[in-house]
């Protein structure tokens, strides 16, 4: 038997580190046993994916030095890569089970579905769905030629548990009590992950399904949808969760999670895979710094450990000056600093800004020193503004945060229409409001167009800035928050 591994994006953001942490086990494993690891986009949910965000997530892995075998961008075998080329196939997959008995035609709203769960909740049932949604034979007959609109949902057993084989976990018990009859098939006709993400499994002949902790509990319909089609399961693993510091779940939040920020800030591919590689994984010899093929030579998941790995900033910058001290002698230092940010490419988009306000040459490195920064040095005086509260200056940073974090066609264009659009709901003056951006962004009031700046720094240095000055201030509390969210879903339905 081949190893055949694989990684499972769904194309809805920005490049995450958890991703790629991921996608590095897979490979691993499947490198290991001599095998293949396939890269395959799940964009089932149609509203949510974006072309951008699937060549980000590309070029993010390839930047870290990830290599798939078969893939939407390097063909294969078992094509398309991309699941909403194969959308054919699933409705026949999901009728299929319907002929077996297996699942049925539901023609519930999500009202009516409300009050079945209110009506179990009230009955002291659980509150999960079941197959008492089913209708008589003739009369989903009778629907179906009326086109009334319906999904396609499985069956699953009333009580008892499921037992899940998991590589690092062993026995893994889960009450069928929780578990909803999953609807497979959508009403628009696109298939649910399940559904789509277990007939692909099988037609690409994934013999081992790496993933994360957080799909721990798909794994029962999973194990059922294989068992409904007569399939061969795949070896399940799911790795531990990446976590903050203070050992809350990953998120933005707290540590920027987008790969491109770790491009931005001038990390090196091979230090930040070399860091993912310690995330529950250690060297037997217990070496801190290793390449990829390091990893791959020594891989042993069964040396994985379960207990939450953290990812530390902090830390990765200390594994990253050991890579750059260590591994680039001057010349591959100089090298690295031209590609990264000092090259040609990067002074042709600067100097447009720079060159009507520097009366020296030597005015231009101070000038532009933000844009070469990581995190800039704010103190909370900073953003002292003669017409703006502090309270006002949190909220335009919070406001202007969320907006552009919603942003997913980064463009000067697009930053001034949100930002200008913003402004105007609050009531601000277009120069008042943009005063803590440029602070925020630039570091002081006196830059060249805010909007230009945010359009070349890209959005995840953007953001980590807004992010970060928000913080400076003292962010909001957990209640301020709630407040502060109904006044912005407010400012946009307006
Ligand atoms: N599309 C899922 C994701 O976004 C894949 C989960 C899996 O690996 O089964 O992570």
């Amino acid at each position: 038997m081949t190893v055949r591994t694989r990684i499972a994006p769904s194309p809805t953001g920005d490049p995450h580190v958890g991703t790629a942490y991921v996608a590095l086990f897979n490979l691993c494993f499947a490198r290991q046993h001599g095998g293949q690891f396939i890269l395959r986009i799940e964009d089932t949910d149609q509203a949510r994916s974006t072309a951008e965000s699937e060549r980000d997530i590309l070029n993010a892995l390839r930047w870290l030095g990830l290599e798939w075998d078969e893939g939407p961008d390097v063909g294969g075998p078992h094509g398309p890569y991309r699941q909403s080329e194969r959308s054919q196939d699933y409705r026949a997959y999901a009728e299929q089970l319907v002929e077996k008995g297996h699942a049925f035609y539901c023609f519930r709203t999500p009202e009516e579905l409300d009050r079945i769960r209110e009506e179990r909740k009230a009955a002291g049932q659980n509150p999960g769905i079941k197959g008492d949604l089913e209708l008589p034979a003739g009369e989903v007959r009778a629907r179906l030629e009326a086109s009334e609109p319906h999904v396609i949902r499985m069956k699953v057993p009333d009580e008892g548990v499921c037992v899940i084989d998991d590589m690092l976990r062993g026995k893994v018990e889960i009450d069928w009590g929780q578990v909803d009859c999953q609807i497979l098939l959508k009403s628009d006709g696109m298939p649910t992950y399940h559904l789509a993400n277990v007939v692909d499994d099988h037609l690409m002949g994934i013999t081992h399904v790496l993933r994360g902790e957080e799909w721990i509990n798909s794994a029962p319909k999973h194990k059922l949808l294989y068992e409904y089609f007569g399939w061969d399961m795949p070896v399940l693993c799911h790795l531990p969760l990446l976590r903050n510091p203070d050992k809350s779940k990953l998120s933005k939040r707290k540590n920027p999670t987008s790969i491109n920020f770790y491009e931005r800030m001038g990390f090196l591919p091979e230090a930040v895979i070399n860091y993912l590689g310690r995330m529950g994984w250690s060297m037997p010899d217990g070496r801190e710094k290793f390449t990829l093929q390091e990893m791959i030579d020594h891989f042993d998941i069964n040396r994985v450990s379960l207990g939450g790995p953290v990812f530390d900033v902090e830390k990765l910058r200390w594994l990253n000056g050991l890579w750059l001290r260590e591994d680039l002698d001057e010349n591959a230092f100089i090298e690295r600093m031209q590609s990264w940010w000092f090259n040609r490419e990067a002074l042709e988009a600067l100097v447009p800004h720079i060159r009507g306000r520097a009366e020296v040459l030597s005015d231009v490195a101070p000038m532009a020193a933000f844009m070469f920064s990581g995190m800039l040095n704010l103190k909370p005086e900073d953003f002292a503004h003669n017409k703006l509260e502090e309270g006002d200056v949190k909220r335009v940073l919070q406001f202007a945060l969320w907006r552009l974090e919603a942003q997913r066609h980064w463009s000067k264009d697009n930053i001034f229409a949100d930002v200008k659009g913003l402004a105007k709901a609050m009531g601000l003056k277009m120069g008042d409001f943009m005063f803590p951006i440029f602070v925020a962004i630039a570091g002081t009031p006196n830059s060249w167009s805010v909007m230009d700046s945010m359009a070349l720094l890209g959005p995840d240095m953007t953001r980590s800035r807004l992010r970060h000055a928000l913080q400076v201030l003292g962010g909001f509390s957990k209640k301020e928050t709630k407040r502060v969210e109904k006044e912005y879903a407010a400012l946009l339905a307006e």
